[in-house]
């Protein structure tokens, strides 16, 4: 299955589980920011809640808000019985401690996955694992390298590659290109976000058995999106740019309120 067609099964899983409920799962969204691309992700956000017959909340503020401010609406979505999950766009204005507000999400409302305690897994690797769970990789005791070591991506995925039980390699800009090949040739399954067009190209000899999981977005010349993978790489599986792991993080978030609210049950 590719993963517009993945993404569309477990939507219709995730519609009929929650149908079963007397009210429906419900997201807030916290925004302090006027970022463009923060309104788009959130326009993404509300459609697939609706789309899934969930409820869903956007708390915009200006980006002019104290922190106290702030802190004083996360603390009130905690509170409201009515809300099973709870996120806080980012960026953040940069008055704004952002560890302060990602640790003041009550930790069982947190479907991004960004509190510390947390039960929740983190939407960008969460969405990737499942997926590749349900395309038949194998994990356990397979050669996983992730290019990338960023807190938001890098991190987060070798982490839960890991909890899988792979064999995990973190390559980053430091990494010799003599090991880079090296890694990236013994690789099972190669997870690429580093925000460069194009950086995995043919110039490597890829086992055909491969995983190729293609984080990167980045805007070409063409003003279209574009991969950090060549497209079309002699391997087993591809994750296209776009198409692939945006609509999988996406995907995520919504299974992730799913188990929010069959938690509060
Ligand atoms: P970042 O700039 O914070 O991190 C880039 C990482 O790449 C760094 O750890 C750096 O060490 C590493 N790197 C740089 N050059 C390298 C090289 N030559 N070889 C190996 N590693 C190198 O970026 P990020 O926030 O982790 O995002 C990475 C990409 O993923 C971006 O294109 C971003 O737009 C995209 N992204 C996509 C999603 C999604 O849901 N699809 C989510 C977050 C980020």
């Amino acid at each position: 299955m590719n993963v517009k067609e993945f993404v569309q099964y477990r939507k219709g899983v995730l519609k009929d589980e929650a149908a079963s409920f007397a009210k429906p799962p419900k997201l807030c969204i916290i925004q302090a920011n006027d970022n463009p691309a923060s309104d788009a992700y959130i326009r993404g956000k509300l459609k697939d809640s609706d789309e899934l017959g969930y409820l869903s909340e956007l708390w915009k503020f200006e980006p002019t808000i104290t922190q106290e401010e702030l802190l004083t609406k996360i603390e009130e979505a905690n509170n409201d019985p009515s809300i099973d999950g709870l996120i806080v766009q980012l960026p953040l204005p940069s008055h704004i401690d952002e560890a302060a507000v990602k640790n003041a999400v009550a930790p069982e409302k947190d479907v991004d996955g960004f509190h510390p305690m947390t039960t929740f897994d983190p939407c960008t690797p969460k969405g990737i694992c499942d997926y590749l769970a349900h395309e038949g990789f194998p994990f356990k005791g397979k050669n996983a390298v992730v290019l990338g070591r960023s807190n938001i991506v890098g991190k987060p995925m070798a982490h839960m590659l890991l909890k899988n039980d792979c064999n995990v390699t973190v390559l980053h800009s430091k990494t010799t290109p003599e090991d880079r090949k090296f890694y990236i040739e013994h690789a099972d399954l190669i997870v690429v976000a580093i925000g460069r067009m194009h950086y995995l190209d043919s110039s490597y000899k890829y086992k055909d058995s491969a995983y190729v999981v293609d984080v990167g977005i980045n805007r070409g010349e063409d003003g279209r999106l574009h991969g950090d993978a060549e497209p079309g790489l002699p391997v087993k599986l591809q994750t296209p740019v776009p198409g692939g792991v945006g609509l999988l993080t996406r995907l995520a978030l919504m299974e992730n309120l799913l188990i929010a609210k069959k938690n509060r049950e």
